[in-house]
């Protein structure tokens, strides 16, 4: 994998600062104007803790979570980039909100040399659609405005439509586990055409359980996708295990 910015990338993100400097952006961390995501926001960034199970991703002083354990996962790795707290919490907020296409670079840049080594034998990256209703409404998939520039910036194929929601699901908020893994029971189907045969990394912005996760790639592996990996941008960590 090589960390190179494609000429295209390039040209396009060239676009978006001629476009910064029509229309100023604020951070959405700190609010300085001038700044799509400043230094200082970026150096408030928490980590997530290098002990991790190495299938899930939650903090684990083993190797092997309580969870992994016992069974299979459909995700050979979960990984994120920052715990989900501020600022990354605001910056979240204003992606899925605001449309900030330019912010969305941002985070892919940041999210870029993570993926890179981890070295993960993977030829396409496929984001954690939405339901058509809430494309609707909302106009534009949020997690799409990372995962497009994480593709080209990463030279791996871009799917935007490996996954489609076979159908509204409620919010997750609240619930548990148990609750999320039947709330999306079949939530997603994947198009065999696009990914049958490929190691595929699917892309969110917020894992809380893994579960949509592990949902998406059973779908993926239904679809005859070999191998599925998953990468978001922060992970909600519950206060006993932080
Ligand atoms: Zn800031
Ligand atoms: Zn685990």
């Amino acid at each position: 994998m090589r960390l190179k910015k494609p000429f295209m990338y390039w040209l396009e993100y060239s676009f978006w600062n001629v476009v910064d400097l029509v229309f100023p952006p604020t951070c959405p961390g700190c609010q300085t104007i001038g700044e799509r995501w400043c230094e200082n926001c970026q150096k408030a960034v928490t980590q997530m803790p290098a002990q991790v199970c190495q299938v899930c991703g939650e903090p684990s002083p083993k190797t092997l979570c309580k969870r992994c354990d016992v069974s299979r996962s459909a995700v050979v790795h979960i990984r994120s980039w920052a715990v989900f707290k501020q600022p990354v919490r605001s910056a979240l907020h204003t992606l899925k909100y605001r449309h900030n296409i330019g912010l969305g670079q941002v985070l892919a840049e940041s999210l870029a040399p993570g993926l890179n080594e981890f070295n993960w034998p993977i030829q396409a990256i496929v984001p954690i659609p939405l339901s058509e209703e809430r494309q609707r409404e909302r106009g534009y998939n949020q997690v799409s405005l990372i995962a497009r520039p994480l593709a080209q910036l990463s030279h791996m194929d871009y799917l935007p439509r490996g996954l489609r929601r076979a159908r509204h699901t409620r919010s997750q908020v609240g619930l548990t586990l148990e609750e999320r893994k039947q709330n999306l029971k079949n939530a997603f189907l994947a198009d065999p055409k696009l990914v049958a045969g490929k190691n595929i990394l699917v892309i969110d912005d917020v894992c809380t359980t893994g579960a949509t996760l592990t949902e998406a790639a059973c779908a993926l592996s239904e679809a005859g996708a070999r191998s599925i990996y998953a990468y978001t941008v922060a992970r909600a960590i519950s206060h006993k295990d932080a």
